[in-house]
């Protein structure tokens, strides 16, 4: 079977890049290996799908992409979030702004942003083959000329374009073949590592508070030979098994990549609306209360029952103290202790529980107004398994919309 344009993957980035491709009057297959197309799209915001981020201007694009910001700057001049959002309002998609200008399906199932895009890529006369893996690149005269399945068939084509996603959640279909792909065409893949993941920490005693949601945490993360900070901000944290989760830590896991080989320092903030005189004060009006109280009590006042026993122990305070007994010292301490929670950082969890893959195919190696590679005639590149990578809030799928859509452009 021949067409013009093969697309591996219906991703967000294959999906855009074959409706594209196809408007333009062009035979395209979508080759996916899972049973339908969006697996992961389906599973994004946590169900709702966090489909872009209404910002409207490049360089608050490029404040979120830490790495491959600069190489997106075409594909983005072309494709921007409000293009992105106009596209879903067009299919039909209702959307709302949150806090942060996330941008979500008014219905909150990320389902409605799959199936839209899936309806524009057949109304643009493009085909999906679902089940069906590709297992090999095939070239000709150093151009690629087409695809081999898993299942032994082949397909011809003028132009191939490798929209396989990264390595995170790979039961979604991203296993990083891809990588795989673009070695075979010469390319170099730079180094995979997980980013927008939860963070393990040195500190048995937190495991107390495992499960234990903060509503608006402050986190600090230091660098801790130089005493650099490399992170700081306000958010939902969650206590885990292994250390911690939630969304302001899986932001500030992507400025450590390092993480593992740097010695970092995660330091929480329990009462981030007060300052040390304010919470001094606070503390103080505990005591005048109940004068009486033992310390497990007072800090019952204070903070979620899960974290009095971390915070007792780290106090190290006599069980038995009486509040009024407490002294100037003591209450020192612990003002310090609720502003700043330590443990050193000792690793991030594994990529497969990652949101999002750091590093891929090489930005250098690739044309950033086409997506086409510099290498091999014929081979285009979108979405994750490109080495660029953004912090959390719709940028991730902006960066997989975008590059597609240059790609489906200019194939
Ligand atoms: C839990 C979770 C939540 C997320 N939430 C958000 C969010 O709210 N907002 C946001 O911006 N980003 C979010 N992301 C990140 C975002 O989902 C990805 O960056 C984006 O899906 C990448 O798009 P893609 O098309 O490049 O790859 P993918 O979405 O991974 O799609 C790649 C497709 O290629 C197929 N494929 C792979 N290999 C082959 C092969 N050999 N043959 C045939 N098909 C193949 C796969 O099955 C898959 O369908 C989230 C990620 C996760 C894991």
């Amino acid at each position: 079977m021949h067409s013009n344009v093969i697309v591996i993957g219906a991703g967000p980035a294959g999906m855009a890049a074959a409706a594209e491709a196809a408007k333009r009057g062009l035979s395209v297959t979508v080759l996916e290996k899972n049973a339908y197309p969006g697996r992961k799209l389906n599973i994004t915001g946590k169900g709702r799908c966090n489909v872009t981020n209404a910002v409207t201007q490049i360089s608050d694009l490029m404040d979120n992409i830490p790495r491959g910001g600069r190489f997106l700057y075409g594909a983005f001049s072309r494709c921007m979030p409000a293009d992105i959002m106009d596209l879903f309002e067009g299919l039909g998609v209702p959307l709302k702004i949150e806090r942060g200008n996330r941008v979500f399906p008014a219905s909150d199932r990320a389902k409605d942003i799959t199936d839209a895009l899936v309806g524009f890529v057949k109304s643009s006369g493009a085909k999906i083959l679902t089940d069906t893996r590709v297992k090999a690149l095939l070239f000709e005269n150093g151009a690629v000329c087409g695809v081999k399945t898993a299942d032994g068939k082949t397909f011809s084509a003028d132009a191939v374009i490798v929209a396989t996603g990264g390595l995170s959640y790979p039961a979604t279909g991203s296993t990083g073949d891809g990588y795989t792909f673009a070695k075979t065409a010469g390319h170099t893949v730079s180094e995979l590592r997980p980013s927008l993941v939860g963070l393990e920490t040195d500190a048995p005693l937190w495991r107390k508070a495992q499960g234990l949601t903060l509503k608006n945490a402050a986190v600090t993360v230091t660098r801790a030979d130089t005493r650099r900070e490399v992170y700081t901000d306000f958010g939902e944290l969650l206590f885990t098994h292994f250390g911690v989760s939630g969304p302001v830590i899986l932001s500030a896991s992507a400025h450590v990549r390092d993480i593992g080989e740097a010695p970092y320092i995660l330091s929480i903030d329990l009462k981030p609306a007060l300052d040390d005189k304010k919470l001094d004060a606070r503390i103080l009006r505990e005591i005048a209360e109940a004068p009486a109280k033992q310390p497990a009590g007072l800090l019952r006042k204070l903070l979620p029952a899960s974290l009095v026993p971390v915070l007792f122990t780290l106090w190290g305070v006599p069980a038995d103290l009486q509040a009024n007994k407490i002294t100037r010292e003591q209450r020192q301490e612990l003002v310090y202790l609720l502003k700043h929670l330590e443990a050193p950082l000792t690793g991030a969890r594994p990529i497969d529980e990652a949101i999002v893959t750091s590093g891929g195919v090489n930005l250098k190696e690739i044309d950033p107004k086409t997506m086409q590679s510099k290498l091999c005639p014929g081979l285009y590149f979108a979405g994750e398994v490109l080495d660029a990578d953004a912090y959390t809030g719709g940028f991730n799928l902006t960066i997989a919309f975008a590059t597609g859509m240059a790609a489906g452009r200019n194939v």
